[in-house]
């Protein structure tokens, strides 16, 4: 329940062969640590470059964050992404009505996330496959630094030839 499918160390690392390769024609995007650091307003121009590559190659992306629309809307807005806010994954349900709004099957879609018990476990109760990536920048809050705290127990390790 919380082994993710696959794993690399950030989203830019994903390429469009790969996920030829798996029939993954749509992805479920976390948005804080995933795409951006947490909270932040700005894509790294790194997100950015990913993203249009992933366009490019025909894969079809959405926003599932459990964060709050303030915070979800103008990010995606401005990615010109659609997005699903207050997902509270691990519950399912912002993932089905993502996947219902791309109109793929969910055996074409995968998530990505850097947190195990929301990103990877939600994945695996919806039964699509997970993409674990490690957090961008380590969380400063105490409730943040306690979750990862547990969440180390399991953590995929880190693929090979990854830098950090
Ligand atoms: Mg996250």
């Amino acid at each position: 329940m919380f082994k993710p499918t696959y794993v690399f160390d950030k989203v830019g690392e994903i390429t469009p062969e790969f996920l030829h390769k798996k029939q993954i024609k749509g992805l479920l995007l976390d948005l804080d640590n995933t795409l951006t650091t947490h909270n932040n307003p700005v894509p790294p121009q790194s997100s950015l470059d990913w993203l249009d590559k992933m366009r490019a190659a025909g894969i079809k992306l959405m926003i599932v964050s459990n964060n709050h629309a303030p915070r979800v809307t103008p990010f995606a807005e401005q990615l010109g992404l659609d997005f699903v806010s207050e997902g509270k994954k691990p519950l399912t349900f912002g993932y089905t009505r993502a996947i219902k709004r791309l109109g793929l099957e969910k055996r074409n879609v995968a998530a990505v996330g850097d947190q195990i018990f929301t990103d990877v476990l939600g994945s695996n109760l919806k039964g699509i496959r997970s993409i674990f990536v490690f957090p961008i920048e380590p969380e400063t809050s105490l409730p943040f630094r306690f979750k990862r705290a547990i969440e180390k127990a399991f953590l995929p390790k880190k693929p090979e030839g990854a830098k950090r």
